[in-house]
């Protein structure tokens, strides 16, 4: 009743032109804001109510169709009335699979058919909406679908994977090859018995698999899926629909929805929770997109000369900051929580969403569950008219409340600069870079022991607490970690590129933001040097499964370190008091290409003093242990926690590029 109150106050004050039996809007700032949750459709076996919010419009319809196929004219077409600021229309009788379309009037002219932006399923390339029953989309047992236990955010391991490259290879043993449901078989090996697909994750032990776009994107032609096609799909076209192309039958809307949740209860039965990459920031097309035919201007950012802003480098940006964009985006997280049970969101280009709605969300999303999991890139791919003190950029991720952001610090320390690729990092030769690295290994957060004037990108700690600083070390983007090493370092065998790779992933996964990592990296995934494969072959793209065989030392040195930090709360301390009172670096070797830190008294971890020590230097080196005796966990190339070799006192011989962990043994402390 209050929002109504709101409402009819805001009504108000607007200017009506008497000429026009409709409002008109100076700006588009003056926009009545719509205040209930019930835009698009609401389905009863009965009738069947449409709602389209677009207050400059003249007037609004509806069409309905039988089939999804473009050419079929509709069966209806019928006017929509204005209510509450709101065009709406009832249809009688069950429309359970009827297709729909809407279409606006605006100054005296019909705009085009566009889908409904609220739509929860859609036919054939997204092109009609669909009217469905969504009971019927539950597989069995989705009732009981929990998510899978959870802590903080530091407690993730998050495993970025595109739903087509983790089955689409020859080798995958999956039968659902490139589907929603690749991520559901279990029992599946390479012809030479390796797991793959969603038994390869359980070994693996992550936590969260971060889907990338996954909702209905524009450049696959759902309609020839037996042609080759590949898009990483961030070029969104219905937001609340999950994509065609990943389901078996792209033309029922029913398919895809029952088989996204199939997938998410298969992970979550397996213990994983699920990620979605999310692309808000920006649409697929811009001047003939559904917002954009059917809300005009309003969800766009626009430069001083009327042309469409472009921080996304995509065409458009979205202009999160208006209220009913903000509205459409925590309804839009909302729903893929409540009907799919999906557990955290990844933002793409999230500097291009103003802060007031990361936190709008967050506190949504949070109110429904506390554990979901939020994080975003903390940057734009363009300039925006929204001044960068208002955007979620990641220097502002102080004023984030529980968002996270990427760090770029310690990706690029570690390996070099994206933008670069020849150059080094810390793992592959460079001298100036240890501070970054120590940067990522605190999470981006405030310890007294670093030197901010030293950081590669930040001249301060951008994260409050280790649960807002993403550490990795490669993604989707650019080159993969072991493509990135091949041309940084062409000069270096294959297995001194190997330990270079190792030392990377281990310093993500013993480092106190929250560890991710890119998917297949654990086989030393390649590309082929591919820099920017969002639309190349599945033979650049696929996770190759016979390489898990060939590279088996490096996956299991991935594994048994996602096993070796769930198992140490020491390498996830959760926040930035306790790092600062329980982790302490030594101070940096002249020559930058060597870090030591120790963990002590590490609350509830059974290790209580820990001496973790990275080589970055293509030599062996002495290392002189503190006090005491240790016993080294893990070197370059093992990881074992009851002990790699004997016991070790006084000095020993570093492994040239090497992460090494030494714990104090007990003999040598009094028992507690
Ligand atoms: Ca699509």
């Amino acid at each position: 009743m209050v929002a109504r109150l709101v409402y009819l106050l805001c009504l108000s004050f607007i200017f009506v032109n008497c000429s026009d039996p409709r409002p008109q809007y100076n700006t588009l700032e003056d926009y009545p804001v719509y205040p209930y949750a019930d835009l698009g459709v609401t389905y009863t076996p009965t009738a069947t109510t449409f709602k389209l919010w677009s207050p400059a419009a003249q007037e609004a319809r509806l069409r309905l169709y039988d089939t999804d196929v473009r050419e079929v004219a509709p069966h209806t077409t019928q006017k929509m009335q204005e209510v509450d600021g709101a065009w709406t229309t009832t249809v009688d009788g069950d429309q359970d699979g009827t297709y729909y379309t809407f279409e606006i009037k605006q100054n005296g002219r019909w705009l085009g058919e566009a889908t409904d932006p609220y739509a929860t399923a859609a036919g054939t390339n997204g092109w009609r909406g669909q009217v469905v029953n969504l009971l019927d989309t539950d597989p069995t047992g989705w009732e009981d679908d929990r998510r899978p236990a959870f802590g903080t955010p530091t407690d993730a391991v998050i495993y970025e994977l595109h739903v087509r490259d983790l089955s689409i290879d020859p080798n995958s043993g999956i039968k659902h090859k490139g589907k929603f449901l690749g991520l559901t078989e279990r029992g599946t090996v390479t012809p030479n018995g390796d797991t793959t697909g969603l038994d390869h994750l359980i070994d693996m032990g992550v936590t969260h698999v971060h889907l990338l776009p996954s909702f209905d994107y524009w450049s696959v032609d759902e309609a020839r899926l037996d042609s080759a096609q590949y898009n990483w799909g961030y070029d969104p076209q219905n937001y609340n629909v999950p994509e065609g192309s990943y389901s078996t039958d792209p033309a029922n809307g029913k398919a895809r929805i029952r088989e996204f949740k199939i997938m998410v209860k298969a992970l979550h039965d397996a213990g994983i929770r699920v990620v979605m990459d999310v692309v808000y920031n920006h649409t697929g097309r811009t001047e003939n997109s559904n917002f954009q035919l059917l809300i005009p201007d309003y969800f766009y950012r626009f430069n001083e000369d009327g042309t469409f802003s472009n921080a996304s480098a995509c065409g458009n940006e979205i202009a999160s900051d208006r209220p009913m964009v903000r509205k459409y985006i925590r309804e839009s997280l909302e729903y893929w929580v409540d009907e799919y049970h999906v557990d955290g969101f990844r933002f793409d280009l999230m500097g291009i969403h103003d802060i007031a709605t990361m936190n709008d969300v967050a506190e949504t999303l949070h109110g429904i569950d506390s554990t979901i999991l939020l994080y975003g890139e903390g940057w734009a791919a363009g300039p925006s008219p929204l001044p960068d003190s208002l955007r979620a950029l990641k220097v502002n991720t102080p004023k984030l409340r529980r968002v996270a952001a990427f760090s770029d610090d310690v990706r690029d320390a570690l390996k070099g600069s994206v933008f670069n690729p020849e150059e080094r990092g810390f793992v592959s030769g460079a001298t100036d870079r240890a501070e970054s690295v120590r940067f990522g290994i605190v999470g981006a957060t405030r310890h007294p022991q670093i030197a901010y004037d030293s950081i590669n990108y930040s001249s301060a700690p951008w994260a409050p607490e280790p649960s807002q600083c993403v550490n990795y070390v490669s993604c989707h983007d650019n080159h993969t970690l072991w493509d990135r090493l091949a041309i940084s370092n062409p000069r270096d065998s294959r297995a001194t590129r190997e330990r270079m790779h190792r030392l990377a992933l281990a310093t993500v996964l013993t480092s106190q933001g929250i560890p991710f990592l890119h998917a297949g990296t654990e086989m030393l995934r390649s590309k082929g040097g591919n820099e920017n494969s969002y639309n190349s072959s599945d033979a650049v793209n696929a996770i190759k499964w016979e390489t898990k065989g060939q590279h088996a030392t490096t996956v299991a040195y991935v594994r048994d370190l996602i096993a070796l930090r769930k198992a140490h709360p020491a390498f996830r301390l959760g926040n930035t008091e306790r790092i600062v009172q329980h982790l302490s670096f030594d101070k940096l070797v002249e020559d930058g290409q060597f870090i030591s830190y120790r963990i002590q008294d590490a609350p509830t971890d059974q290790w209580s003093d820990i001496y973790v020590v990275l080589n970055g230097k293509n030599a062996s080196r002495e290392l002189i242990l503190p006090e005491g005796t240790w016993q080294q966990v893990l070197d370059g190339s093992e990881v074992n926690a009851q002990g790699i070799g004997e016991s070790l006192t006084g000095s020993l011989r570093l492994a040239p590029i090497s992460a090494n962990i030494f714990v104090r043994t007990a003999a040598a402390e009094p028992s507690r």
